[in-house]
């Protein structure tokens, strides 16, 4: 596995702080921010703050801090806005997308959480 960290990417640009963004939570490792065209009531970004392209790249190199801290961060939102199930909300989707099949647009690892209305199912089914 090689990936290359374009480290002018959009996501690179709000961690450096050149670009504004939305911020839900924020740890040593992991920014948490709104989707800046939000597909649903709930729908925020959680990004690591290291150079990882997507999911696979993240858990081969990442440190378990790094994956810890991502994973519990992502789930303390889904606490504080109301919709994890165990917290008595009506549940959310998380969705990460790497590469060109299901069109990740920005390189640099994120996890949306998406909630807050009936989502529908997963995929619609291919012709
Ligand atoms: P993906 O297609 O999985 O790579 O998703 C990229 C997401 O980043 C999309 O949902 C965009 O709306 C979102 N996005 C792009 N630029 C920004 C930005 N500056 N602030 C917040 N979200 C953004």
């Amino acid at each position: 596995m090689a990936y290359q960290y374009d480290d002018q990417n959009i996501f690179a640009k709000i961690l450096r702080g050149e670009i504004p963004n939305q911020t839900v939570a924020e740890t040593d490792h992991t920014l948490a921010f709104s989707d800046i065209y939000p597909q649903a009531p709930v729908h925020v970004l959680v990004i690591p703050k290291g150079p990882y392209v997507c999911f696979d790249h993240f858990a081969a190199e990442a440190s378990d801090a790094e994956i810890a801290d991502f994973h519990r961060v992502a789930a303390q939102i889904c606490a504080d806005l109301g919709v994890a199930p165990g917290a008595g909300g009506m549940g959310y989707r998380t969705i990460s997308n790497a590469g060109e099949h299901p069109v990740q647009e920005v390189p640099h690892y994120h996890m949306h959480i998406l909630g807050g209305r009936p989502l529908g199912r997963m995929l619609q089914k291919a012709d």
